[in-house]
């Protein structure tokens, strides 16, 4: 049985992996600090199944204490998958120091507390942000050329890098997942598929930023945890970085035809406002090295992903 170290395990990525690690048996400890970006009571119901299991353990702390959250787990850990972020582009632009200090030091934090424990596996929550503006798509691991265009983006970059620094030096695997804009039930309430569907429920008017032709690669949850699942068992090397995406560009406005057609809800009311700083263009995956490495097989087209969203949104009561 491993024993599995989750930081933002009471998120929308971090509880559905929670979920699935106790399914196959393992024993997680969650770090979260229950950051206040988006409500409380949404993470809590995120949770309510996971508190029920004698093998999982919630530390609420905030990853910026080293000091505090080191004291609080003295166990010995197989597997550390690193997930806690303050995340999302736009708000970065509004507070880059805050999303520094989250996002780097606390990932240095999570890292040196790895180094001090001697865990072997690292699995870092990356971004298709960091591939920024660059024109060769799809985007490809093999291709260089980051051009990050957010404090966000480039704050996942730092932590591929310092990733990559505690590899060498400490002889600890370290797989940087780059995911590619992750949707289903939990999603982020902030997230624009949650965002529309919310607004169309309400017969609220939605904004669409830009000309309605950006595009982005929409990965659906299930997939998302087949492949951090995968990279777990992934033993072939000590450094990857792995692109997770689904490996299809879907414009915006085919995204809301899409969210119409999947709820049965019409869109009536839109309106266009310009494009905001720090989003890109278009995010598109080359998914050949996750296929390769993990047998990563994505299963969900838009369709059958939104029509299972749709589906979460209209039974729950707390969104
Ligand atoms: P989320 O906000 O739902 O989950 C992040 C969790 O981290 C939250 O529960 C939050 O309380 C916790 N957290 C934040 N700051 C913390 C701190 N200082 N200490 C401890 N915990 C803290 O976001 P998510 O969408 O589940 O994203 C999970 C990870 O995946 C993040 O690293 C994000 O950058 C990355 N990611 C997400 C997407 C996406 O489309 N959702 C895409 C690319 C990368």
């Amino acid at each position: 049985m491993r024993k599995v170290i989750v930081t933002g395990g009471a998120g929308f990525i971090g509880s559905h992996l929670v979920d699935r690690l106790l399914e196959n048996g393992d024993r997680v400890i969650c770090i979260d600090n229950f950051d206040p970006y988006y409500n409380r009571s949404i993470k809590e119901n995120n949770i309510n199944s996971h508190r029920m299991n004698n093998k999982y353990r919630l530390v609420e702390e905030d990853i910026r204490n080293l000091d505090t959250f080191r004291d609080k787990i003295t166990e010995d850990i197989d597997v550390i998958v690193h997930l806690a972020a303050k995340a999302g582009v736009r708000p970065s632009v509004k507070d880059p120091v805050g999303f520094q200090e989250v996002n780097v030091m606390g990932t240095q934090n999570i890292l040196e507390f790895a180094k001090e424990r001697d865990v072997k596996q690292f699995i870092f929550a990356s971004s298709s942000s960091v591939y920024g503006t660059n024109e060769n798509v799809p985007w490809s691991e093999d291709d260089h050329v980051l051009k990050p265009i957010s404090p966000y983006a480039s704050t996942k970059v730092n932590g591929e890098l310092m990733g990559h620094v505690y590899s060498e030096l400490y002889d600890m695997q370290f797989l940087a997942l780059r995911f590619f804009t992750v949707y289903g039930p939990r999603q982020r309430p902030d997230l624009a598929i949650h965002k529309f569907l919310r607004l169309m429920s309400n017969g609220e008017q939605i904004t669409l930023y830009g000309d309605g032709s950006s595009r982005r690669d929409y990965t659906y949850i299930d997939d998302i945890i087949d492949g951090v699942m995968a990279a777990i068992d992934y033993t072939d090397s000590m450094y990857e970085i792995i692109n997770l995406g689904n490996n299809r560009t879907v414009q915006l406005l085919e995204l809301v035809e899409a969210i119409e057609e999947a709820s049965g809800i019409e869109a009536d009311n839109k309106t266009h406002a310009p494009e905001v700083p720090g989003d890109v263009e278009q995010t598109w995956a080359d998914v050949s090295k996750a296929r390769e490495l993990l047998g990563y097989n994505p299963n969900y087209n838009l369709y059958k992903g939104l029509k299972k969203f749709v589906q979460w949104y209209q039974n729950t009561s707390i969104n």
